[in-house]
Protein backbone atom coordinates (compact mmCIF):
# COMPACT_ATOMS: atom_id res chain seq x y z
CA UNK A 1 0.00 0.00 0.00
CA UNK A 2 1.11 3.59 -0.70
CA UNK A 3 0.67 7.42 0.27
CA UNK A 4 -1.32 7.77 -3.39
CA UNK A 5 -4.09 4.95 -2.63
CA UNK A 6 -6.94 6.29 -0.15
CA UNK A 7 -8.47 3.78 2.14
CA UNK A 8 -12.06 3.10 2.63
CA UNK A 9 -12.49 2.11 6.13
CA UNK A 10 -16.13 -0.26 6.01
CA UNK A 11 -16.85 -2.38 3.71
CA UNK A 12 -21.12 -1.70 4.35
CA UNK A 13 -22.89 -0.58 0.95
CA UNK A 14 -21.21 3.22 1.37
CA UNK A 15 -17.81 2.06 1.42
CA UNK A 16 -18.20 -0.83 -1.18
CA UNK A 17 -19.78 2.22 -3.70
CA UNK A 18 -17.65 5.11 -2.91
CA UNK A 19 -14.54 2.20 -3.74
CA UNK A 20 -16.30 1.19 -6.63
CA UNK A 21 -16.37 5.07 -7.96
CA UNK A 22 -12.66 5.63 -7.03
CA UNK A 23 -11.32 2.71 -9.16
CA UNK A 24 -13.22 3.44 -12.02
CA UNK A 25 -11.60 6.91 -11.78
CA UNK A 26 -8.39 4.95 -11.76
CA UNK A 27 -7.41 5.92 -8.26
CA UNK A 28 -5.95 2.99 -5.80
CA UNK A 29 -7.94 1.88 -3.49
CA UNK A 30 -8.07 -0.36 -0.49
CA UNK A 31 -11.56 -1.03 1.25
CA UNK A 32 -10.42 -2.45 5.35
CA UNK A 33 -13.62 -4.25 7.02
CA UNK A 34 -13.54 -5.27 10.52
CA UNK A 35 -16.27 -8.31 9.60
CA UNK A 36 -15.67 -11.66 8.02
CA UNK A 37 -18.56 -10.36 5.82
CA UNK A 38 -19.06 -7.50 3.42
CA UNK A 39 -22.51 -5.59 2.93
CA UNK A 40 -22.70 -4.42 6.50
CA UNK A 41 -26.08 -3.96 7.41
CA UNK A 42 -27.32 -5.46 3.99
CA UNK A 43 -25.45 -8.83 5.61
CA UNK A 44 -26.86 -11.87 4.88
CA UNK A 45 -26.81 -15.47 6.82
CA UNK A 46 -26.52 -18.98 5.21
CA UNK A 47 -29.56 -20.99 5.66
CA UNK A 48 -29.50 -24.42 3.85
CA UNK A 49 -28.01 -23.69 0.22
CA UNK A 50 -29.29 -20.26 0.25
CA UNK A 51 -28.47 -16.86 1.75
CA UNK A 52 -30.56 -14.45 2.91
CA UNK A 53 -30.34 -10.72 4.37
CA UNK A 54 -30.09 -10.55 8.73
CA UNK A 55 -32.23 -7.36 8.08
CA UNK A 56 -35.11 -6.89 5.49
CA UNK A 57 -34.38 -4.68 2.75
CA UNK A 58 -36.09 -3.37 -0.47
CA UNK A 59 -35.69 -1.32 -3.38
CA UNK A 60 -38.00 1.43 -3.80
CA UNK A 61 -39.03 2.68 -7.64
CA UNK A 62 -37.65 6.24 -6.66
CA UNK A 63 -34.25 4.96 -5.51
CA UNK A 64 -32.04 6.60 -8.44
CA UNK A 65 -28.55 6.38 -7.04
CA UNK A 66 -28.96 2.64 -6.57
CA UNK A 67 -30.87 1.43 -9.69
CA UNK A 68 -28.24 3.68 -12.01
CA UNK A 69 -25.25 1.65 -10.22
CA UNK A 70 -26.86 -1.37 -10.57
CA UNK A 71 -27.28 -0.41 -14.23
CA UNK A 72 -23.69 -0.35 -14.27
CA UNK A 73 -22.86 -3.60 -12.72
CA UNK A 74 -25.51 -4.87 -14.50
CA UNK A 75 -27.73 -6.06 -11.68
CA UNK A 76 -30.65 -3.62 -12.62
CA UNK A 77 -32.69 -5.76 -15.23
CA UNK A 78 -32.85 -8.69 -12.15
CA UNK A 79 -34.80 -6.73 -9.68
CA UNK A 80 -37.82 -8.02 -9.55
CA UNK A 81 -40.68 -5.76 -9.05
CA UNK A 82 -44.13 -6.45 -6.99
CA UNK A 83 -47.29 -4.57 -5.94
CA UNK A 84 -47.33 -5.09 -2.42
CA UNK A 85 -49.75 -4.05 0.44
CA UNK A 86 -50.02 -2.91 4.10
CA UNK A 87 -52.01 -4.46 7.06
CA UNK A 88 -52.21 -3.11 10.53
CA UNK A 89 -52.67 -4.82 14.06
CA UNK A 90 -54.37 -2.70 16.73
CA UNK A 91 -55.64 -4.20 19.93
CA UNK A 92 -55.10 -7.79 18.93
CA UNK A 93 -57.25 -6.74 15.62
CA UNK A 94 -55.88 -7.09 11.79
CA UNK A 95 -56.79 -4.67 8.94
CA UNK A 96 -55.48 -4.65 5.05
CA UNK A 97 -54.57 -1.07 4.81
CA UNK A 98 -54.30 -0.25 1.64
CA UNK A 99 -57.60 1.14 0.02
CA UNK A 100 -60.26 3.80 0.56
CA UNK A 101 -62.31 0.99 1.37
CA UNK A 102 -59.87 -0.63 3.52
CA UNK A 103 -59.25 2.91 5.43
CA UNK A 104 -63.67 3.59 5.56
CA UNK A 105 -63.17 0.22 7.85
CA UNK A 106 -60.25 0.69 10.06
CA UNK A 107 -62.56 0.33 13.03
CA UNK A 108 -59.36 1.38 15.27
CA UNK A 109 -60.17 5.14 14.39
CA UNK A 110 -63.91 6.47 14.75
CA UNK A 111 -65.71 7.58 11.02
CA UNK A 112 -64.68 11.13 11.40
CA UNK A 113 -61.23 10.03 11.78
CA UNK A 114 -60.80 8.09 9.30
CA UNK A 115 -62.12 10.37 6.79
CA UNK A 116 -59.35 13.42 8.43
CA UNK A 117 -56.87 10.62 7.95
CA UNK A 118 -57.79 10.37 4.28
CA UNK A 119 -57.93 13.93 3.73
CA UNK A 120 -55.03 14.97 5.53
CA UNK A 121 -52.90 12.12 4.12
CA UNK A 122 -53.59 12.75 0.58
CA UNK A 123 -52.35 16.60 0.66
CA UNK A 124 -49.90 15.86 3.42
CA UNK A 125 -46.94 16.53 0.84
CA UNK A 126 -48.09 19.13 -0.73
CA UNK A 127 -49.41 20.98 2.41
CA UNK A 128 -45.51 20.29 3.64
CA UNK A 129 -44.57 22.37 0.43
CA UNK A 130 -42.75 26.21 1.56
CA UNK A 131 -42.76 25.13 4.99
CA UNK A 132 -39.45 24.90 7.25
CA UNK A 133 -39.61 21.67 8.00
CA UNK A 134 -36.67 21.10 9.44
CA UNK A 135 -37.11 23.40 12.11
CA UNK A 136 -40.40 21.99 12.48
CA UNK A 137 -41.53 19.18 15.14
CA UNK A 138 -42.84 16.14 13.39
CA UNK A 139 -45.11 16.20 16.92
CA UNK A 140 -46.34 19.66 16.35
CA UNK A 141 -46.90 19.59 12.85
CA UNK A 142 -49.00 16.03 12.33
CA UNK A 143 -50.94 16.67 15.92
CA UNK A 144 -52.19 20.04 14.37
CA UNK A 145 -53.14 18.56 11.04
CA UNK A 146 -54.06 14.69 12.09
CA UNK A 147 -55.64 15.44 16.17
CA UNK A 148 -54.40 13.75 18.83
CA UNK A 149 -56.23 10.45 18.53
CA UNK A 150 -54.71 9.89 14.78
CA UNK A 151 -51.16 10.76 15.95
CA UNK A 152 -51.25 8.12 18.86
CA UNK A 153 -53.09 5.57 17.11
CA UNK A 154 -51.68 5.56 13.73
CA UNK A 155 -48.78 7.62 13.08
CA UNK A 156 -46.58 6.71 15.57
CA UNK A 157 -47.13 2.64 15.14
CA UNK A 158 -46.75 3.81 10.95
CA UNK A 159 -43.99 6.54 10.94
CA UNK A 160 -42.16 6.66 14.52
CA UNK A 161 -40.94 3.11 15.26
CA UNK A 162 -37.59 3.79 14.54
CA UNK A 163 -38.00 6.73 16.72
CA UNK A 164 -39.75 5.89 19.38
CA UNK A 165 -40.62 8.41 22.02
CA UNK A 166 -38.70 10.60 20.05
CA UNK A 167 -40.27 10.56 17.19
CA UNK A 168 -42.62 13.77 18.15
CA UNK A 169 -39.13 15.44 18.67
CA UNK A 170 -37.53 14.74 14.83
CA UNK A 171 -38.01 17.18 11.95
CA UNK A 172 -40.99 16.87 10.18
CA UNK A 173 -38.91 16.85 6.81
CA UNK A 174 -37.68 13.79 7.77
CA UNK A 175 -41.08 12.36 7.47
CA UNK A 176 -41.98 14.57 4.55
CA UNK A 177 -39.10 13.36 2.50
CA UNK A 178 -39.80 9.71 3.32
CA UNK A 179 -43.56 9.82 2.12
CA UNK A 180 -41.76 11.87 -1.02
CA UNK A 181 -39.07 8.12 -1.60
CA UNK A 182 -42.56 5.96 -0.74
CA UNK A 183 -45.27 8.13 -2.71
CA UNK A 184 -47.74 6.36 -1.43
CA UNK A 185 -46.79 3.83 -4.02
CA UNK A 186 -46.67 0.10 -3.03
CA UNK A 187 -44.51 -1.73 -5.42
CA UNK A 188 -41.24 -2.77 -4.12
CA UNK A 189 -38.26 -4.47 -5.73
CA UNK A 190 -35.91 -7.21 -4.82
CA UNK A 191 -32.61 -8.62 -6.87
CA UNK A 192 -33.12 -12.17 -7.83
CA UNK A 193 -29.89 -12.75 -6.24
CA UNK A 194 -30.63 -10.99 -3.06
CA UNK A 195 -28.60 -8.26 -1.59
CA UNK A 196 -25.85 -10.34 -1.75
CA UNK A 197 -25.95 -9.71 -5.46
CA UNK A 198 -25.09 -6.35 -5.45
CA UNK A 199 -22.16 -7.07 -3.19
CA UNK A 200 -20.20 -9.84 -4.84
CA UNK A 201 -20.76 -7.49 -7.93
CA UNK A 202 -19.26 -4.34 -6.41
CA UNK A 203 -16.56 -6.50 -4.89
CA UNK A 204 -15.67 -8.40 -8.36
CA UNK A 205 -15.77 -4.84 -10.36
CA UNK A 206 -13.58 -3.24 -7.47
CA UNK A 207 -11.22 -5.93 -7.28
CA UNK A 208 -10.62 -6.57 -11.43
CA UNK A 209 -10.28 -2.82 -11.36
CA UNK A 210 -6.95 -3.24 -9.60
CA UNK A 211 -8.18 -1.71 -6.09
CA UNK A 212 -8.51 -4.18 -2.94
CA UNK A 213 -10.66 -5.43 -0.41
CA UNK A 214 -9.84 -6.82 2.64
CA UNK A 215 -12.51 -8.44 5.36
CA UNK A 216 -11.66 -9.79 9.25
CA UNK A 217 -9.43 -6.43 9.24
CA UNK A 218 -10.55 -3.69 11.69
CA UNK A 219 -9.19 -0.42 12.03
CA UNK A 220 -8.21 0.44 15.85
CA UNK A 221 -6.19 3.60 15.61
CA UNK A 222 -6.75 6.50 13.48
CA UNK A 223 -4.56 9.74 14.31
CA UNK A 224 -3.22 12.79 11.97
CA UNK A 225 0.32 12.28 11.31
CA UNK A 226 0.99 15.06 9.39
CA UNK A 227 -0.35 15.92 6.24
CA UNK A 228 -1.45 12.02 6.43
CA UNK A 229 -3.40 9.75 8.19
CA UNK A 230 -2.18 6.66 9.92
CA UNK A 231 -4.21 3.53 10.59
CA UNK A 232 -3.33 0.54 12.86
CA UNK A 233 -4.91 -3.11 11.99
CA UNK A 234 -4.60 -5.97 13.84
CA UNK A 235 -1.18 -7.50 14.28
CA UNK A 236 0.22 -3.87 15.26
CA UNK A 237 0.48 -2.86 12.00
CA UNK A 238 0.56 0.67 10.85
CA UNK A 239 -0.78 2.21 7.51
CA UNK A 240 -0.56 5.16 6.00
CA UNK A 241 -2.71 7.28 3.34
CA UNK A 242 -3.28 11.05 2.55
CA UNK A 243 -7.18 10.03 1.63
CA UNK A 244 -8.73 8.11 4.26
CA UNK A 245 -12.60 7.97 3.70
CA UNK A 246 -14.45 6.76 6.73
CA UNK A 247 -17.95 5.06 6.12
CA UNK A 248 -18.20 5.00 10.27
CA UNK A 249 -20.69 5.53 12.59
CA UNK A 250 -19.63 8.58 14.10
CA UNK A 251 -19.51 7.09 17.55
CA UNK A 252 -17.22 5.08 16.33
CA UNK A 253 -15.31 6.59 14.56
CA UNK A 254 -14.97 8.84 17.63
CA UNK A 255 -13.45 5.23 19.29
CA UNK A 256 -10.92 5.07 16.99
CA UNK A 257 -9.78 8.90 16.84
CA UNK A 258 -6.92 9.88 18.80
CA UNK A 259 -7.28 12.94 20.68
CA UNK A 260 -5.77 15.32 18.28
CA UNK A 261 -7.92 13.82 15.58
CA UNK A 262 -11.12 13.76 17.73
CA UNK A 263 -10.67 17.52 18.52
CA UNK A 264 -10.93 18.17 15.08
CA UNK A 265 -14.42 15.72 14.39
CA UNK A 266 -17.41 17.62 13.76
CA UNK A 267 -18.80 18.48 17.12
CA UNK A 268 -22.34 17.26 16.74
CA UNK A 269 -23.19 14.09 18.43
CA UNK A 270 -25.96 12.69 17.68
CA UNK A 271 -27.80 9.72 19.44
CA UNK A 272 -28.46 6.96 17.19
CA UNK A 273 -31.13 3.61 17.58
CA UNK A 274 -30.32 0.48 17.08
CA UNK A 275 -32.58 -2.63 15.84
CA UNK A 276 -33.45 -6.60 17.11
CA UNK A 277 -35.19 -8.19 14.29
CA UNK A 278 -36.05 -11.86 14.55
CA UNK A 279 -36.41 -13.57 10.99
CA UNK A 280 -38.93 -16.66 10.91
CA UNK A 281 -38.28 -19.06 8.37
CA UNK A 282 -41.80 -20.57 8.12
CA UNK A 283 -43.65 -23.12 6.37
CA UNK A 284 -46.56 -20.98 5.76
CA UNK A 285 -47.21 -17.36 5.07
CA UNK A 286 -48.85 -15.24 7.64
CA UNK A 287 -51.14 -12.58 6.12
CA UNK A 288 -49.59 -11.70 2.96
CA UNK A 289 -48.94 -8.06 3.49
CA UNK A 290 -44.68 -7.10 3.21
CA UNK A 291 -45.55 -4.44 5.88
CA UNK A 292 -47.49 -4.89 9.38
CA UNK A 293 -47.23 -2.21 11.91
CA UNK A 294 -48.35 -4.05 15.27
CA UNK A 295 -50.10 -1.74 18.17
CA UNK A 296 -51.08 -2.73 21.52
CA UNK A 297 -50.86 -6.47 20.71
CA UNK A 298 -48.97 -7.83 23.46
CA UNK A 299 -45.67 -7.92 21.05
CA UNK A 300 -42.23 -6.30 22.21
CA UNK A 301 -41.78 -6.37 18.75
CA UNK A 302 -43.82 -3.60 16.82
CA UNK A 303 -44.12 -4.79 13.48
CA UNK A 304 -43.56 -7.55 10.65
CA UNK A 305 -42.31 -7.31 7.23
CA UNK A 306 -43.49 -10.13 5.57
CA UNK A 307 -40.65 -10.58 2.89
CA UNK A 308 -42.02 -13.42 0.71
CA UNK A 309 -45.25 -11.41 -0.27
CA UNK A 310 -42.24 -9.55 -2.26
CA UNK A 311 -39.76 -12.00 -2.99
CA UNK A 312 -41.94 -15.17 -2.70
CA UNK A 313 -40.56 -18.05 -0.84
CA UNK A 314 -36.58 -18.49 -0.30
CA UNK A 315 -34.54 -21.76 0.20
CA UNK A 316 -38.19 -23.02 0.41
CA UNK A 317 -39.62 -20.92 3.09
CA UNK A 318 -41.78 -17.72 4.02
CA UNK A 319 -39.47 -15.46 5.58
CA UNK A 320 -41.21 -12.89 7.68
CA UNK A 321 -38.98 -10.33 10.07
CA UNK A 322 -40.55 -8.83 13.14
CA UNK A 323 -38.28 -5.79 15.05
CA UNK A 324 -38.03 -3.64 17.56
CA UNK A 325 -35.70 -0.20 17.02
CA UNK A 326 -34.19 0.48 20.53
CA UNK A 327 -32.07 2.60 22.11
CA UNK A 328 -28.40 0.31 22.25
CA UNK A 329 -28.70 0.78 26.25
CA UNK A 330 -31.63 -1.19 26.13
CA UNK A 331 -32.21 -4.07 27.95
CA UNK A 332 -33.45 -6.31 24.90
CA UNK A 333 -29.90 -5.46 23.25
CA UNK A 334 -27.97 -7.16 25.36
CA UNK A 335 -30.28 -10.15 25.94
CA UNK A 336 -29.29 -13.62 24.45
CA UNK A 337 -30.44 -14.56 20.98
CA UNK A 338 -31.90 -17.62 21.93
CA UNK A 339 -33.80 -16.07 24.69
CA UNK A 340 -35.58 -13.62 22.30
CA UNK A 341 -36.41 -16.13 19.88
CA UNK A 342 -38.14 -18.16 22.02
CA UNK A 343 -40.32 -15.24 23.62
CA UNK A 344 -40.94 -13.74 19.92
CA UNK A 345 -41.95 -17.02 18.87
CA UNK A 346 -44.52 -17.45 21.20
CA UNK A 347 -45.45 -13.78 20.28
CA UNK A 348 -45.80 -14.25 16.75
CA UNK A 349 -48.04 -17.50 17.02
CA UNK A 350 -50.63 -15.27 19.45
CA UNK A 351 -50.32 -12.11 16.96
CA UNK A 352 -51.17 -14.56 14.14
CA UNK A 353 -53.40 -17.55 16.05
CA UNK A 354 -56.45 -15.92 14.28
CA UNK A 355 -54.88 -16.76 11.13
CA UNK A 356 -54.37 -20.49 12.51
CA UNK A 357 -50.01 -20.43 12.70
CA UNK A 358 -49.34 -23.56 14.43
CA UNK A 359 -45.36 -23.90 16.13
CA UNK A 360 -44.90 -26.30 13.81
CA UNK A 361 -45.02 -23.99 11.03
CA UNK A 362 -42.12 -22.50 12.34
CA UNK A 363 -38.69 -23.64 11.27
CA UNK A 364 -36.19 -21.20 12.32
CA UNK A 365 -35.69 -18.35 14.01
CA UNK A 366 -32.56 -16.22 13.83
CA UNK A 367 -32.17 -13.31 15.74
CA UNK A 368 -29.47 -10.35 14.66
CA UNK A 369 -29.14 -7.00 16.02
CA UNK A 370 -27.71 -4.02 14.98
CA UNK A 371 -26.26 -0.79 17.46
CA UNK A 372 -26.56 2.10 15.05
CA UNK A 373 -29.01 1.80 12.62
CA UNK A 374 -30.89 5.18 12.75
CA UNK A 375 -30.05 8.89 13.90
CA UNK A 376 -31.85 10.82 15.61
CA UNK A 377 -31.75 14.08 14.09
CA UNK A 378 -32.52 17.67 16.37
CA UNK A 379 -34.68 20.43 14.82
CA UNK A 380 -32.30 22.43 12.44
CA UNK A 381 -30.44 19.62 11.57
CA UNK A 382 -29.63 20.05 7.89
CA UNK A 383 -27.12 23.41 9.07
CA UNK A 384 -25.42 21.05 11.44
CA UNK A 385 -24.78 17.90 9.32
CA UNK A 386 -21.17 16.81 9.54
CA UNK A 387 -19.36 18.26 6.46
CA UNK A 388 -17.57 15.59 4.16
CA UNK A 389 -13.70 17.09 5.29
CA UNK A 390 -12.47 16.92 8.46
CA UNK A 391 -10.20 20.19 7.97
CA UNK A 392 -6.55 19.58 7.91
CA UNK A 393 -6.43 15.58 7.90
CA UNK A 394 -7.01 14.35 4.63
CA UNK A 395 -10.01 12.57 6.32
CA UNK A 396 -13.79 12.71 4.55
CA UNK A 397 -16.27 11.26 6.04
CA UNK A 398 -19.38 9.49 4.07
CA UNK A 399 -21.73 7.91 7.43
CA UNK A 400 -25.47 8.19 7.15
CA UNK A 401 -25.68 10.94 9.47
CA UNK A 402 -25.07 13.00 6.41
CA UNK A 403 -27.71 11.92 4.13
CA UNK A 404 -30.45 13.40 6.24
CA UNK A 405 -33.41 14.54 4.98
CA UNK A 406 -32.69 11.19 2.99
CA UNK A 407 -33.97 8.23 4.61
CA UNK A 408 -30.75 6.28 5.43
CA UNK A 409 -31.04 3.10 2.92
CA UNK A 410 -28.92 1.99 -0.23
CA UNK A 411 -30.10 4.67 -2.72
CA UNK A 412 -28.97 7.65 -0.07
CA UNK A 413 -25.93 5.80 0.69
CA UNK A 414 -24.51 5.31 -2.98
CA UNK A 415 -25.64 8.90 -3.49
CA UNK A 416 -23.67 10.10 -0.56
CA UNK A 417 -20.83 7.66 -1.91
CA UNK A 418 -20.81 9.82 -5.48
CA UNK A 419 -20.53 12.76 -3.95
CA UNK A 420 -17.44 11.75 -1.31
CA UNK A 421 -15.78 9.72 -4.34
CA UNK A 422 -15.90 12.91 -6.55
CA UNK A 423 -14.44 15.20 -4.20
CA UNK A 424 -11.61 12.63 -4.11
CA UNK A 425 -11.64 12.42 -7.60
CA UNK A 426 -11.66 16.16 -8.28
CA UNK A 427 -8.88 16.39 -5.45
CA UNK A 428 -6.67 13.95 -7.43
CA UNK A 429 -7.05 15.84 -10.74
CA UNK A 430 -6.16 19.19 -9.17
CA UNK A 431 -3.44 18.24 -7.71
CA UNK A 432 -2.45 16.73 -10.61
CA UNK A 433 -2.80 19.79 -12.86
CA UNK A 434 -0.95 21.39 -10.19
CA UNK A 435 2.33 18.87 -10.25
CA UNK A 436 5.49 20.46 -12.10
CA UNK A 437 5.89 18.85 -15.46
CA UNK A 438 9.17 16.80 -15.54
C1 LIG B 1 -33.78 -3.45 9.89
C2 LIG B 1 -33.26 -2.64 8.75
C3 LIG B 1 -34.01 -2.52 7.59
C4 LIG B 1 -33.55 -1.76 6.52
N1 LIG B 1 -34.31 -1.72 5.37
C5 LIG B 1 -33.78 -1.10 4.29
C6 LIG B 1 -34.46 -1.19 3.03
O1 LIG B 1 -35.51 -1.81 2.91
N2 LIG B 1 -33.90 -0.57 1.96
C7 LIG B 1 -32.72 0.13 2.06
O2 LIG B 1 -32.25 0.65 1.04
N3 LIG B 1 -32.08 0.27 3.24
C8 LIG B 1 -32.57 -0.35 4.36
N4 LIG B 1 -31.91 -0.26 5.54
C9 LIG B 1 -30.85 0.75 5.71
C10 LIG B 1 -29.52 0.35 5.12
O3 LIG B 1 -29.18 -0.97 5.45
C11 LIG B 1 -28.43 1.28 5.64
O4 LIG B 1 -28.82 2.61 5.50
C12 LIG B 1 -27.11 1.09 4.90
O5 LIG B 1 -26.79 -0.29 4.86
C13 LIG B 1 -25.98 1.86 5.57
O6 LIG B 1 -24.79 1.51 4.90
P1 LIG B 1 -23.37 2.02 5.39
O7 LIG B 1 -22.36 1.40 4.52
O8 LIG B 1 -23.38 3.50 5.51
O9 LIG B 1 -23.22 1.51 6.90
P2 LIG B 1 -23.06 -0.01 7.43
O10 LIG B 1 -23.88 -0.93 6.63
O11 LIG B 1 -23.29 0.10 8.88
O12 LIG B 1 -21.52 -0.31 7.12
C14 LIG B 1 -20.47 0.09 7.96
C15 LIG B 1 -19.39 -1.01 7.88
O13 LIG B 1 -18.27 -0.62 8.67
C16 LIG B 1 -17.75 -1.78 9.28
N5 LIG B 1 -16.91 -1.39 10.42
C17 LIG B 1 -17.32 -0.97 11.65
N6 LIG B 1 -16.24 -0.70 12.41
C18 LIG B 1 -15.14 -0.91 11.65
C19 LIG B 1 -13.74 -0.78 11.88
N7 LIG B 1 -13.25 -0.36 13.05
N8 LIG B 1 -12.89 -1.09 10.86
C20 LIG B 1 -13.35 -1.51 9.65
N9 LIG B 1 -14.68 -1.66 9.39
C21 LIG B 1 -15.56 -1.35 10.38
C22 LIG B 1 -18.99 -2.56 9.66
O14 LIG B 1 -18.71 -3.93 9.91
C23 LIG B 1 -19.87 -2.34 8.43
O15 LIG B 1 -19.67 -3.36 7.47
C24 LIG B 1 -32.32 -1.05 6.62
C25 LIG B 1 -31.54 -1.19 7.78
C26 LIG B 1 -32.00 -1.98 8.82
C27 LIG B 1 -31.12 -2.16 10.03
Amino acid sequence: MSESETVVIGGGITGLATAYRLVRAGIPVTVLESSDQLGGLGTFLPYGDCWVERFYHCVMPTDAHLLALLGELGLRDEVRWRGTSMGMVVDHAHFPFNSAIDLLRFTALTPAQRIRFGLVSVSLRHLGRGRDLDRTRTGDWLRRLYGEEIWEKLLVPMFGSKFGSGFADVPALYLWQRLGRERNVATRGYPAGGYKSIVDGLRSAIESGGGHVRTSTPVRRLRVLGNALHLTVPGGAGLTYDRVVSTLPLPLLRELAEPELARRLPKTRLPYRGVVNALFFLRRPLAGHYWTPVVRSGTEFDGVVEMSALTGTRCGRHLAYAMRYTDQGAALHAEDEAAVAERWTGQLLRLYAGLGLQREDIDHVEVCKAPFVEPVYPLGYLEQRPPVEVPGTGLLLATTAQVYPAVTSWNSSVGLANDVAARVIGDRRAAFRGAPSA
